[in-house]
């Protein structure tokens, strides 16, 4: 079976080889406190930097999911309030956490086909310590491009960004933001269970101001395990291994990039040659990892029908869309051959748009 479900998905297939190895080499009891597990986390860190790009001085940490995530940032970077600006479920569900944690959260709903950049001159919201963004709303299938010069003048501002389904999909601009999170289920096509933060200079340094010690997943305390090459608590050796080989033997981002966008290029254009609904209309919002397309609650069900007995599996609708829309997961996991099979059953089933 392979799936088309936008996480968790499909994984890397040389995973059955890293499995294998992870047992052989005793890779699964090892201590996290040992020189053995510190120098795996420390080459994970270094090729992290060198595959994905990351900056020198931007800081990556594991920790076990994109909701712990939400809730590190909402207590040891916020300072009073956080403001939220979302179209989708996801981002939604991160502004619903940070309510429960910090009292002023400040929400920019957005329409599915509206561009925030267009919303962004004198709005109250601005004025706050951190900005929290979803880069791609894996919900809906939009992505927002992040640039740091349309949000507050004011430097203290942090950028925070939810990528958990472009991170290791498609290149991000690091330098546009202070905090980019991603679980890996997604986009990195590993099992389920962790999830990195790449944090900037300044993110450390609001940090240090804020001080917060109260959590074992503090900041603070996340921060100083990294700089021995150790985690806060034990982490999931399994997934941190399974990266460390994925990463040596995976192209660098730009090239996945690349092949990231082009096959996007194709899914829009399929669908739409093919008389599919496309769900988000702006051309400039569409998402390039997650493609969500609208169709009936009938005809979803006979092309999810179709395809299992094909040996694949459709992603369903989420949240406000479950159940009339599709989605596609554009990983870079999935090979052509795949897509090319998934799209000749698509073929097969008339889209209720053509029917009409
Ligand atoms: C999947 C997803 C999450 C939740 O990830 P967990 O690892 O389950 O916490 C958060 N944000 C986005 C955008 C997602 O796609």
């Amino acid at each position: 079976m392979i799936s088309f479900q936008p996480g968790p998905s499909q994984v890397y297939p040389q995973l059955n080889t890293y499995f294998q190895d992870a047992f052989n080499d005793g890779i699964l009891s090892i201590n996290h406190r040992s020189d053995r597990f510190m120098e795996i986390m420390k080459q994970t860190v270094a090729l992290l930097h060198q595959q994905l790009n990351i900056p020198e001085d931007y800081q990556i940490y594991f920790v076990s999911s994109a909701t712990e995530a939400w809730e590190i940032i909402a207590q040891s970077l916020t300072h009073l309030k956080s403001s939220h600006i979302y179209n989708g479920d996801f981002g939604e569900k991160w502004a619903d956490y940070t309510s429960q944690i910090v009292n002023n959260v400040c929400r920019m709903e957005m329409d599915l086909d509206e561009d925030y950049r267009d919303s962004m001159n004198s709005n109250s919201c601005l004025e706050t310590s951190i900005i929290c963004l979803t880069h791609n709303e894996t919900s809906n299938g939009t992505q927002m491009p992040v640039q740091r010069k349309n949000h507050s003048q004011n430097h203290q501002t942090l950028i925070a960004v939810d990528a958990t389904s472009s991170m290791a999909g498609v290149e991000l601009e690091w330098l546009e933001a202070d905090v980019w999170f991603a679980s890996v289920q997604k986009c990195f096509g590993l099992p389920a269970g962790m999830a990195l933060m790449v944090c900037s200079p300044n993110a450390l340094k609001q940090a240090n101001k804020i001080k917060d010690y109260k959590y074992y997943n503090s900041l603070l305390r996340i921060h100083e395990n990294a700089e021995k090459f150790q985690t806060h608590c034990t982490p999931n050796v399994l997934n941190i291994y399974l990266l460390y080989r994925l990463l040596a033997d995976l192209s660098t981002i730009e090239k996945i990039s690349e092949a990231t966008k082009t096959r996007a290029k194709a899914w829009y254009n399929f669908f739409e040659e093919n008389g599919y609904e496309l769900l988000v209309k702006n051309h400039d919002l569409r998402s390039e990892t997650v493609i969500a397309v609208r169709d009936s609650p009938e005809n979803i069900v006979a092309l999810k029908n179709k395809a299992l007995t094909k040996g694949f599996e459709i992603g369903n609708g989420y949240g406000n869309w479950k159940y009339d829309t599709f989605r596609i997961a554009n990983f870079p996991a999935i090979n052509d051959k795949q897509i090319s099979d998934l799209k000749v059953v698509l073929k097969e089933i008339l889209p209720q748009q053509k029917k009409q």
